[in-house]
């Protein structure tokens, strides 16, 4: 493949724009990928990403644009991407040449805004992106080299109700095989020891993003589901995270920092990042290189990623 590679473990061409949506800089999904070097350098060193995202994600991308709206709409001020770019010119960007999902994204958003109204959530932000340094997270970690690193995430939602603060997420999901309901919901199932959730909440309770949020520490993580086809189904529930995991997420993240940088030496030194066969099919799905893994020649990988991957700048 012929790439150029990024020499920064912080590249310019990975920041986000001001509008909503997007992913977030340094945030948990790009650390977690470094458990296979090849993907982490594909995204994060030579910025490589599918030119068009399967049909399912895109869907739970457009049904977060509403949601979005939805909240931007309430907050006092509202948001600079809120205020520059209409729900609906937003919608025929990030869904372009699929209105059949947007049709549907707006189904599942007027269902939605039946069953919440009169919701005492008063939103303080909506796909906002915060940021705190590794030393800020892990101050006892013995790599101090590491410390002024930057990690971020982008929470969909900070809500504001009984006078306590919570990050929100929200999940759009098929629902239940069995059921018109969304699957029940189980404690400790997948949300349970989440690393995106740990991550949140660590980088959010940092003394400056206290300050941020006016002093406050967001006091936990609520999940927010949405059942994508009719008969549609909605319901949040807080997470509740284990303390031992939540007490180690720190050192994991400075873990992967520390594997970006050794990935990103490895790159400067005209080595090949190594690929980990053991990551490519996951619970979502194929990894976004797949087909670029699984070509039988050179050629057939050139031409692929010719045709269907881009570059960002
Ligand atoms: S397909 Fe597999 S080997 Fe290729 S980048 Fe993805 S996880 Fe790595």
């Amino acid at each position: 493949m012929t790439l150029s590679p990024a020499t920064s473990l912080t590249p310019d061409h990975l920041t986000t724009s001001a509008q909503h949506g997007g992913a977030s800089r340094r945030g948990p999904h790009r650390l977690a990928s470094t458990s296979c070097e090849r993907l982490w350098a594909l995204r994060s060193s030579y910025g490589v990403v599918a030119k068009y995202d399967p049909p399912l994600r895109l869907q739970g991308t457009l049904i977060h644009t509403c949601l979005a709206y939805y909240y931007a709409e309430r907050m006092r001020p509202q948001p600079s991407w809120f205020v520059e770019r209409p729900i609906d010119v937003a919608l025929a960007k990030d869904g372009e040449g699929h209105p059949d999902l947007i049709r549907n994204a707006v189904a599942v958003f007027e269902a939605f805004k039946q069953r919440v109204a009169g919701d005492t959530w008063q939103p303080i932000c909506a796909e906002e992106e915060f940021e705190a340094t590794i030393g800020e997270i892990d101050p006892e970690g013995s790599d101090t080299s590491l410390n002024s690193e930057v990690v971020t995430c982008r929470t969909d939602l900070v809500i504001e109700v009984n006078g306590e603060l919570w990050i929100v997420d929200h999940k759009s999901t098929g629902g239940s095989y069995n059921s018109d309901r969304l699957a029940v919901w189980k404690d400790d199932g997948e949300y349970k020891m989440n690393w995106q959730i740990m991550m949140n909440l660590h980088i959010l309770r940092t003394p400056r993003n206290v300050a941020r949020l006016g002093g406050r520490t967001v006091r936990g993580f609520i999940i927010q589901r949405l059942k994508q086809r009719p008969p549609y189904d909605f319901d949040r529930h807080p997470v509740h995270v284990p303390a031992l995991a939540y007490q180690a997420t720190p050192r994991t993240a400075r873990n992967f920092v520390a594997k970006e940088r050794e990935i990103l030496q490895k790159i400067e030194r005209g080595e090949s990042p190594t690929p980990n066969f053991g990551a490519c099919w996951g619970r979502y799905g194929a990894c976004d290189y797949h087909d670029l893994c699984a070509a039988s020649s050179k050629s057939e990988q050139q031409a692929i990623l010719d045709t269907a991957y881009k570059t960002l700048k």
